[in-house]
């Protein structure tokens, strides 16, 4: 039976005391399943008969004939009419049965037997069409209630929540649920109402909705009538399932026809509202979708950030379509905070985002994979010069997404495509104004400078600070030799050391003569002995066509240089080539300048400079000049060319003769002359004397020379000239070729 009792009972109630005989006293009661009395009236309105020992209390069982009366009904499960010889009173009962035959209630009535002039079993049997009809009246009632009160609710929710409760309230065994329905009946587990309380997807109805598993819903009495579904459908649409469960703790309880009845009922009048409520949600979704798109698609177009753009598609789909999967494919390699995957275009049978890519369309797909049937959309993210990746929209078979859908992320794709490519245009160039830039100000740093150890330091500083990596060096190797040297490096402990050349690195750029990019998959460090890495780039610094050396940038990370550093590492490559090539040909050119070509001594012009210098800056010195005795002669005896030969090896015994802070010079033709910064006259004369002793003991053909010796100092000499210094000097050379040469002879 349906319903709250009390409530059955007013309509029924209704109907006895209209058929009640007129002013004729009487007390109508009921009683519940367990004989407790829940509703007690008087059958005439302030009638003054008040039968004594009459003991009917609300909520508990009457006492006396009352409870025999009510007693024997539940018995009997017939209608009792019954008088007491120690009463004037006559009582009579009718069980209200349930479908299972068990008596749900008792209605009994108690009036004078004195005053009755009808026979009250009669009427008894008479009432029982008008209980039927009060119930009828009461479902009826409580039917269209439910049904008014639906039109007051603006969302599906709410009118579900509503409906569940009300008809939970009357059924009043068990829970109601609602489970939406896709367009072939079947239930979609993700939207449930129910008025079990339980957290989302949890408790009995989750399994309820299990149980109908791929089999669409239709009205039906399942599980030992423990589960009743009644599918809402609305112009051949289903719309949702309304099932009634109970839980197992609910043991003696099971559904009948009449719940079957009133559920179906309830169902069909309650389709229209449903059908207008989810018509307006979709309305409102579609509305909200839209608004969601537009704010999504202006904020991508805005962007300028290539990562910024895919976070916000990725993040902003699943929100629009709480239901569909959403996967971003790209054939760049992503960056590591964005959630994207790489197209494969390894496989034998090319995935559903792989064609589209390939084909460069959208498509639409039903894929099976295990048992499961899905959807899978594959839109490719379109630019104008070309296409950069898929956009990929997956969802189960119960979910169908209509074409304007379909549409809408085809639009999204084209938008994200063109955004993103927008995007990454804009950081090229940036890229590219940076790269620019530092190259420039490489350039001029370095022209600046022909200074090799300078060039080295910037070199190296620009490398460390443009990677941003953990390592780099500049190494070096002459002609011929089979190891590089570090000659600069960001660690300096690394300075000085060396690296074969067979080490695979190196290998490569001798072999190819070019830059060298290495990324280790994954898989270890690179086969480099110099320190562990998993990230190396070198670049040979070729000067005039050979490797002298290399540009090295290592750091431990997989992955961690782009295209676009190799690149740049490259360039700075050329421009490091080409200043070290000048710096070396700058300072070979300065050597060549203040060296003598025959003798390897400085020119007469840089040791002038070299005395100048000191006798500004030291306290003392000393000048040697040296000449030849007789070498006419041996030009004349053995040619120019030995003669040649002997002032080389005059030139050498003093070279060796003397300190390397000492000044050797060709000053003349066969005349030579050594300068001592801050050397005494004493010493100067011994260095004379031994390099006089040098020539006479090791020339061949051997040669004599006389020497001059000036010295100087601060003290005695104020403001003395490179000339007159040079003059004293020749002064004494020229005394000690008249004193018979092969001297030293002092100023
Ligand atoms: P002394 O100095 O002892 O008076 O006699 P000397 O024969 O050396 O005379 P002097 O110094 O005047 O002569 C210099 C000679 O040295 C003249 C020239 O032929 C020769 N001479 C100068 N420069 C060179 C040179 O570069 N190579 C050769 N082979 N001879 C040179
Ligand atoms: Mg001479
Ligand atoms: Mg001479």
């Amino acid at each position: 039976m349906l319903g709250k009792l009390e409530t059955v009972f007013s309509y029924t109630a209704h109907f006895i005391l209209q058929s009640w005989p007129e002013k004729r006293p009487g007390i109508l009661f009921l009683t519940d399943s367990g004989g407790r009395v829940i509703n007690v009236m008087e059958m005439q309105v302030g009638q003054s008969w008040n039968p004594q020992g009459l003991d009917l209390m609300l909520h508990s069982v009457p006492c006396g004939h009352a409870w025999e009366l009510t007693q024997e009904a539940f018995s009997t499960r017939g209608i009792v009419v019954r008088a007491w010889e120690d009463d004037h009173n006559l009582f009579g009962a009718i069980p209200l049965l349930e479908n299972d035959g068990r008596v749900r209630a008792v209605i009994g009535i108690v009036t004078p037997e004195s005053e009755l002039d009808v026979d009250l079993l009669s009427y008894l049997r008479g009432l029982e069409p008008m209980i039927r009809m009060g119930y009828d009246a009461y479902i009826q009632h409580a039917t269209s209630q439910i049904v008014m009160d639906l039109n007051l609710h603006d969302t599906t929710r709410e009118l579900l929540i509503s409906l569940t409760k009300q008809i939970s309230d009357i059924i009043q065994k068990g829970y109601c649920s609602a489970v939406k329905l896709s367009e072939s009946g079947l239930c979609i587990p993700q939207e449930i109402v129910t008025t079990q309380q339980v957290d989302e997807g949890q408790g009995e109805i989750a399994q309820v909705v299990a149980r109908f598993g791929q089999a669409p819903v239709v009205p039906s009495i399942l599980e030992e009538n423990r589960i009743v579904s009644v599918p809402i459908i609305c112009k051949s649409k289903p719309l949702y399932a309304l099932i009634l469960h109970l839980p197992p703790d609910e043991i003696d309880c099971t559904y009948d026809e009449r719940d079957v009845a009133f559920l179906q009922e309830v169902g069909e009048k309650a389709s229209n509202a449903l059908w207008r409520a989810v018509l307006s949600d979709d309305l409102r979704r579609e509305a909200s979708k839209k608004d969601l798109l537009y704010q999504l698609m202006s904020k991508i177009q805005a962007s300028i950030d290539v990562n910024d753009v895919l976070h916000e598609i990725v993040t902003s789909i699943p929100s629009l379509y709480p239901q569909l999967s959403v996967e971003l494919f790209l054939t760049v390699e992503p960056n590591a905070t964005t959630p994207v995957k790489q197209l494969s275009f390894q496989e034998a049978e090319p995935s559903t985002s792989t064609r589209a890519y390939l084909e460069g369309r959208l498509i639409v797909e039903k894929v099976e994979e295990e048992g499961q049937s899905t959807t899978v959309i594959a839109a490719p993210l379109l630019g104008k010069q070309g296409i950069y990746g898929v956009l990929q929209v997956t969802s189960d078979q119960r979910v169908s997404l209509s074409q304007h859908e379909t549409d809408y992320i085809a639009i999204l794709a084209d938008t994200a495509g063109t955004a993103f490519e927008n995007a990454q245009l804009y950081q090229q160039s940036r890229n590219l104004i940076r790269e620019l830039r530092l190259i420039n100000e490489m350039a001029r740093q370095l022209n600046r400078s022909l200074d090799l150890k300078e060039i080295l330091d910037f070199v190296t500083t620009m490398m460390g600070a443009t990677f941003d990596a953990e390592f780099c060096a500049i190494l070096s190797k002459s002609p011929g030799e089979d190891r590089f040297h570090v000659l600069s490096s960001s660690l300096p402990e690394f300075n000085g050391m060396t690296v074969h050349t067979n080490e695979k690195p190196f290998q490569e750029i001798l072999q190819n003569k070019q830059a060298l990019l290495l990324a280790q998959p994954g898989a270890g460090p690179l086969p480099f002995s110099l320190l562990p890495c998993c990230s190396l780039m070198g670049v040979p610094l070729i000067v005039e066509g050979e490797i002298s050396g290399v540009l090295l940038v290592s750091d431990s990370r997989y992955h961690f240089f782009s295209f676009d550093d190799y690149k740049l590492l490259e360039i700075f490559g050329q421009h490091a080539s080409l200043a070290m090539t000048n710096a070396v040909l700058h300072n070979e050119m300065e050597r060549m300048v203040i060296t003598d070509n025959l003798t390897g001594l400085f020119t007469r012009r840089h040791l002038n400079e070299r005395v100048r210098a000191s006798l500004e800056k030291d306290g003392y010195g000393s000048l040697i000049l040296i000449d030849i005795d007789y070498f006419k002669n041996v030009n004349d005896t053995f040619g120019h060319q030995v003669g040649d030969e002997v002032l080389i090896q005059v030139s050498n015994l003093i070279r060796r003769s003397i300190r390397d802070s000492d000044i050797a010079a060709r000053w003349g033709g066969e005349e030579l002359a050594v300068y001592l910064p801050r050397v005494d006259k004493s010493t100067a004369h011994s260095v004379a004397e031994r390099i006089r002793h040098c020539v006479e003991q090791e020339t061949s053909p051997q040669v004599t020379i006389s020497c001059g010796l000036a010295k100087w100092s601060k003290e005695s000499d104020l403001d003395l000239s490179v000339e007159s210094l040079f003059y004293q000097a020749d002064i004494a050379l020229y005394e000690a070729k008249n004193s018979g040469r092969n001297q030293v002879v002092l100023a």
